[in-house]
């Protein structure tokens, strides 16, 4: 063990631990539901000037590798999160703040669409939307 976990992590995935990856995985913990601009900026905050691309090619390799989770809540940004484990999402129309809460997909009995077509689930996304209590108080 290093004592840098999101290091450990990258190895464990058999990624290179470079040091953009490690700023994203940094400003992602930072900043969790971060869309790619935030995540851009936070990763500038800590080793300086980075391209664009190369973030944005980091995102795609810590997606891929399971480390990082990509979501999109129709109508907003892409949004990236470390949490990889199955949640859903509350939004607040107002100011686009999102909360976890525990994914329905886990729970059972397992809510399923009226006709399946055939398919296997094995995922679910869902988010919740409405107003925040922050948005709520006048
Ligand atoms: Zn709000
Ligand atoms: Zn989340």
């Amino acid at each position: 063990m290093t004592a840098d976990p999101f290091r450990d992590r990258l190895h464990h995935a058999g990624l290179r631990a470079t040091k953009p990856r490690l700023a994203v995985l940094e400003a992602l913990s930072a900043s969790p539901h971060a869309d790619a601009a935030a995540v851009l900026s936070g990763v500038r905050d800590r080793v300086g000037h980075v391209s664009r691309q190369a973030v944005y090619d980091c995102l795609d390799a810590l997606t891929a590798a399971g480390l990082v989770r990509r979501f999109r809540a129709t109508g907003a940004a892409t949004r990236f999160e470390l949490r990889t484990d199955d949640h859903d999402h509350l939004a607040c129309r107002s100011c686009g703040a999102l909360v976890d809460v525990p994914g329905v997909l886990h729970r059972l009995p397992r809510p399923t669409p009226a006709d399946q077509h055939g398919f296997t689930i094995d995922e679910a996304e869902v988010v919740y939307w409405g107003t925040c209590p922050a948005c709520s108080t006048p």
